[in-house]
């Protein structure tokens, strides 16, 4: 019998796309893009080039990657930290314009956006690579690849938009990995969405630099900000990233009236003290305002930390419990389909206005962003 073997290309790319749908509660038809096979007929010079406006040359070829907090300095032929970004001959290029390696029709509920077009499909995209490295992502496959690496369709921005219409998708999410890492591809899927009335929304670490976050800024409608935890220490230790970098991102996002939702997913024994979990509340509501939506989500063991357990129900109710003390109006559990922290209440009379299962709307009594009941406006995007 003939042995079948697999290139270490496909394994990560099959690898990725197992991830994302445990990832989810729901599954979704793939889209139709070309198979497998197809794609891989397609491998040849497949990486997307674009010149990057993020970077300044330095001396002796050298240049300094102005995207993120990272400030990646790189010698000619090399990559960043990102690993889709290239100084080639003196310039720095992304790897990955028009080449995302998981694309999906989601519900928007899965970003997770409970306060955007509820109950609409969302046209979601992701390329290789991350500028973080967590140790529970979820989607480590594909966010800790080289694109070289992971099976690539052949997807430019106008096309994205195509499909998103054809699929009847409200919004086109950049997602599972961090799309700042592939900015000159939404600001394009942006700009082109924006014609169709489509929205551009994203999933983001917010570990970004303030010009390209105002440029991205001009195109977007919506971000679902990680804030992962709320002291230094756990950003180094954890993701290799900083907290006063995303603190920064989420009071531009808001001085940019981004609309804005934040998820911190709870990490037995690591971010589960609930004074750190009150101070991220009282700060939220503060610098921010008590009606942007939190999303407290569990933790399943993966990746690096697969020898923790699952966050106890009990920490996150008392978490949600923290927050909703703390003068927050609309807070979530994430990864726990059925409890009632799901729902949405209007702060005012307390009516539930939006009921959910896990993904799934079952009930929806909001009135122009308001409520049936009493008129209360409610923070978020309900019409385009
Ligand atoms: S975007 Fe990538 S290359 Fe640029 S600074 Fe960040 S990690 Fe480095």
């Amino acid at each position: 019998m003939m042995k079948k073997t697999i290139s270490r290309r496909d394994f990560l790319s099959q690898c990725g796309r197992c991830a994302l749908f445990l990832a989810g509660m729901k599954t979704f038809d793939w889209v139709s893009l070309p198979s497998l096979s197809e794609a891989q007929a397609l491998e040849k010079g497949f990486l997307g080039r674009k010149v990057s406006p993020y970077f300044t040359p330095l001396s002796d070829g050298l240049v300094r990657c102005e995207l993120c907090p990272r400030l990646c300095q790189v010698e000619k032929g090399k990559r960043g930290y990102c690993r889709v970004r290239e100084n080639i001959d003196g310039q720095y290029y992304s790897l990955v314009y028009g080449n995302p390696c998981a694309v999906h029709v989601d519900p928007i509920e899965k970003k997770p956006f409970f306060h955007v077009l509820p109950s609409t499909l969302s046209f979601s995209i992701a390329t290789a690579g991350c500028n973080l490295n967590c140790k529970f992502c979820q989607n480590w496959e594909i966010s800790q690849a080289r694109p070289d690496d992971t099976l690539n369709y052949d997807l430019p921005p106008a096309e994205v938009v195509e499909k998103a219409k054809n699929y009847k998708c409200r919004s086109i999410a950049s997602t599972y990995v961090e799309p700042t890492i592939f900015i000159e591809y939404m600001l394009e899927m942006g700009r082109l969405a924006r014609e169709q009335k489509i929205l551009k929304v994203i999933h983001s670490n917010g570990f970004i630099n303030a010009a390209p976050l105002e440029d991205l800024c001009k195109v977007l409608d919506a971000a679902c900000i990680d804030l992962k935890g709320f002291t230094e220490d756990y950003y180094r230790d954890l993701t290799q990233g900083s907290l006063g970098a995303v603190l920064a991102t989420l009071k531009r996002l808001k001085d940019q009236k981004v609309h804005t939702e934040i998820v911190n997913l709870i990490v037995p024994g690591k971010n589960d003290d609930m004074k750190e979990i009150r101070a991220m509340c009282r700060w939220i509501r503060t610098e921010l305002g008590p009606d942007v939506p939190v999303h407290f989500t569990r933790f399943y063991p993966l990746y690096k930390l697969k020898s923790l357990q699952p966050t106890p129900v009990a920490t996150l109710e008392q978490a949600w419990k923290t927050a909703l003390d703390e003068g927050l109006q609309f807070v979530y559990l994430g990864n726990l389909p059925g409890h009632e922290a799901e729902h949405t209440q209007c702060p005012q009379c307390k009516t539930r206005l939006i009921e959910r299962t896990g993904y799934t709307v079952r009930m929806l009594h909001l009135q122009d962003g308001k409520c049936s009941k009493c008129g209360q406006a409610i923070a978020g995007i309900w019409k385009i």
